[in-house]
C-alpha cells in the first residue's frame, strides 16, 4: 500500500516538474519574443525619428527658399530691370510712404519729374540700343546730382522722378534741378557717335503746393509740361497760376473738339479782286468759331491748340467741305473763278492730303480746277521731295497751289523753279510799307518781276488803302486782297455781296 502510494507521489511530483519546465520554456520563449519585439520597436522608432527629422529639415530649407524666391521676386518686381533703379510700382509706395513721413514728421519734401529731351529722335533714328545705352547714362548722371537721401526711380519710357527728402526751402530743390541739368552736360559716347543728352524737370513741393499724392503727381506734371513746352533743359516750378491755365486749356480743348464735331467751326469768305476787271475773281476761306453765345473766335483763338492736339487735318476736310458746299453755285454762275484754302504744313507729313481733297470735291461736287491751295514755306522745310510730288499729284488734277506769306520768312525764290506753284501772296508786313517805305517797294517789284517772268499770279494781302492798292496795281499784282475790299465774312454775308458785285473803289489798273 505504502509503495503504491510513494509510486503514485513520484509521478504526480514528475509530472509537476515537467509542466513546471513546459512553461519556464513557454515563458523564455515569450520573454526572447518580447526582446525580440522591443527590439524591432526600437529600431523602428528611431528610423521614424530620423525620418521625421529628415523631413524637418527639409521642410525647413524649403521654407528658406520660398521666403528667398519671395523676396527675390518682390526685389526684382520693384526694380527697373534696364536702370536699375526703383520702378514705377516701387516709386509709387516710396511716395506715399513720403507722403505719410510729412503727415508725421512734417518733413518738407519735392517731388521732381525728369523727362530726356529728343529721345524718341534718339530711339527712332540711332537704334533701340542706342536708346538703352541714353537711358542707363541719365539714370547714372541723376543719381550722381542727388543728395544721399534723394530717391531716384524710373517711371518708364524717358521718365524719371526724384523725391527731394528734407527740403529747408524751393531754393534747394532748384539747386537739386540744376546740378542734374548741369550733369546733363555730359554727353554720351555710343559706338563712336555722339549722343547728346539733356533733360526737362518739372517739381512741385509738399505741403506748399500739394499733400496728397494724385495733386502732387499732376502738378510736377503741369511743371515738367511747362518745362516742355518752353524748349530744351528747362526746370520749372509748380506754381498756382498753371493750375488755372492747364485746367482753362483742358476746358478750351475739349470745347474746339466738340465744335469740330458739331460744325461750329465754319468757313468765312475775303474776297480777293481782280486789278485788271476790277471785282472779286475769288475768296480766301478763312476759319471761324461760332460758340454757343453767338459769338465769333478767330483763328488766333484756337488754330495752335488744334495743332497741337493734331486736328489740324480735321479742321480741313471740315472747312475745306463745307466751304466746296458753298461755293459750287458761285463758281457754276461763273461769280467766283476759285477758291483759296489753306493747308497747315503738318498735312503734308501726314500723307492723307491728297485723299482729303479729293473726298471733298467728290462728295460736294465742286471741280478741282476751282480749288487753290495756300501753302506756306513751313511746310517745305520737312521734306521738300515728299511736299513736292504731293504738290504736282494735286496739279495733275487741275487744283492751284498759293505760297502764302511770300516776303515774311525764308522766301526762297528757288521754290518757284522746283515747285509747280501757280500762285505768290505777299505777305502783309511787305504790303503795309509800300506806301511809305522804299525798301519795301524795291522788294515787291522785283517780286513782281520774277513772278511775271515765270508766269504765276501775285496777289497783295492786308491792303487796306487806296495808295497801297494803286502802287500795287502798277508793281504787277493781279490780285489784292485786304479790308479795303472786305474783310471775311460769313457764308450768308458773302453771298449777298457776290449777288450785289460791289464794285471797285478805284481805277487800280490805271
Ligand atoms: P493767312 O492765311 O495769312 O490769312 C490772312 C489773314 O489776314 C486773315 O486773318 C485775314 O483776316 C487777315 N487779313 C486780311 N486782310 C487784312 C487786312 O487788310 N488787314 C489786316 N490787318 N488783316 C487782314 P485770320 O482770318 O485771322 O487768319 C489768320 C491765320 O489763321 C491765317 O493767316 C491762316 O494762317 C490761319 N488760318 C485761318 N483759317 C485757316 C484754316 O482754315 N486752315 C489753316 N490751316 N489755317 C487757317
Ligand atoms: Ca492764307
Ligand atoms: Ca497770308
Amino acid at each position: 500500500m505504502t509503495d503504491k502510494c510513494e509510486k503514485g507521489d513520484d509521478e504526480q511530483l514528475r509530472r509537476l516538474e515537467r509542466r513546471v519546465d513546459r512553461e519556464r520554456a513557454a515563458r523564455h520563449e515569450a520573454e526572447k519574443l518580447l526582446e525580440q519585439k522591443s527590439r524591432e520597436l526600437y529600431f523602428a522608432n528611431q528610423r521614424l525619428l530620423a525620418l521625421a527629422e529628415g523631413l524637418e529639415q527639409r521642410v525647413e530649407e524649403r521654407t528658406q527658399e520660398l521666403v528667398a524666391a519671395r523676396e527675390n521676386a518682390v526685389r526684382l518686381a520693384e526694380r527697373d530691370q534696364l536702370t536699375g533703379l526703383a520702378n514705377r510700382m516701387c516709386f509709387a509706395r516710396l511716395l506715399s510712404e513720403a507722403i505719410e513721413g510729412w503727415s508725421v514728421g512734417n518733413h518738407r519734401f519735392a517731388l521732381l519729374f525728369i523727362d530726356l529731351d529728343r529721345f524718341k529722335e534718339i530711339n527712332d533714328t540711332v537704334g533701340h540700343d542706342a536708346g538703352d545705352a541714353v537711358l542707363q547714362h541719365a539714370a547714372a548722371l541723376i543719381k550722381k546730382a542727388i543728395r544721399g537721401h534723394d530717391i531716384v526711380a524710373r517711371l518708364g519710357g524717358d521718365e524719371f522722378a526724384v523725391i527731394c527728402n528734407f527740403i529747408e526751402s524751393p531754393c534747394d530743390v532748384e539747386r537739386v534741378a540744376e546740378r542734374i541739368m548741369a550733369e546733363f552736360q555730359k554727353a554720351l559716347s555710343f559706338r563712336g557717335r555722339i549722343l547728346p543728352v539733356a533733360c526737362s524737370i518739372g517739381s512741385a513741393l509738399v505741403p506748399d503746393d500739394a499733400c496728397n499724392q494724385i495733386d502732387l503727381q499732376r502738378f510736377a506734371d503741369i511743371a515738367l509740361y511747362r518745362s516742355k513746352s518752353a524748349g530744351r533743359s528747362v526746370y520749372t516750378a509748380f506754381s498756382a497760376t498753371m493750375n488755372v491755365e492747364i485746367h482753362e486749356r483742358q476746358t478750351l480743348e475739349s470745347a474746339l473738339k466738340l465744335a469740330l464735331r458739331n460744325g461750329d467751326i465754319e468757313p468765312w469768305f475775303q474776297p480777293i479782286q481782280s486789278v485788271d476787271a476790277g471785282d472779286t475773281a475769288a475768296a480766301e476761306v478763312l476759319a471761324r468759331w461760332r460758340k454757343a453765345d453767338g459769338s465769333i473766335e478767330p483763328p488766333a483763338k484756337f488754330i495752335r491748340v488744334l495743332e497741337e492736339c493734331g486736328l489740324m487735318r480735321e479742321l480741313f476736310v471740315s472747312v475745306l467741305t463745307a466751304s466746296c458746299r458753298a461755293a459750287r453755285p458761285w463758281v457754276e454762275q461763273q461769280r467766283l473763278q476759285y477758291l483759296s484754302v489753306n493747308v497747315s504744313p503738318g498735312q503734308f507729313k501726314r500723307g492723307s492730303l491728297l485723299d482729303d481733297v479729293d473726298q471733298a470735291l467728290e462728295q460736294t461736287g465742286f471741280p478741282h480746277g476751282a480749288l487753290q491751295l495756300e501753302i506756306t514755306e513751313e511746310a517745305l522745310i520737312y521734306d521738300l521731295h515728299a511736299v513736292s510730288s504731293q504738290l504736282e499729284e494735286l496739279t495733275q488734277r487741275g487744283v492751284r497751289i498759293a505760297l502764302d506769306d511770300f516776303g515774311s520768312g525764308y522766301s526762297s525764290i528757288g521754290y518757284l523753279r522746283r515747285l509747280p506753284i501757280h500762285t505768290l501772296k505777299l505777305d502783309r508786313s511787305l504790303i503795309s510799307d509800300v506806301a511809305t517805305d522804299v525798301r519795301a517797294r524795291a522788294i515787291v517789284n522785283a517780286i513782281g518781276e520774277i513772278a511775271r517772268a515765270l508766269g504765276v499770279e501775285l496777289v497783295a494781302e492786308g491792303v487796306e488803302t487806296e495808295a497801297q492798292a494803286l502802287w500795287l496795281g502798277r508793281a504787277g499784282c493781279n490780285l489784292l486782297q485786304g479790308y479795303l475790299f472786305g474783310r471775311p465774312v460769313s457764308r450768308e454775308t458773302f453771298e449777298a455781296q457776290l449777288l450785289r458785285a460791289a464794285p471797285m473803289p478805284s481805277n487800280l489798273s490805271a
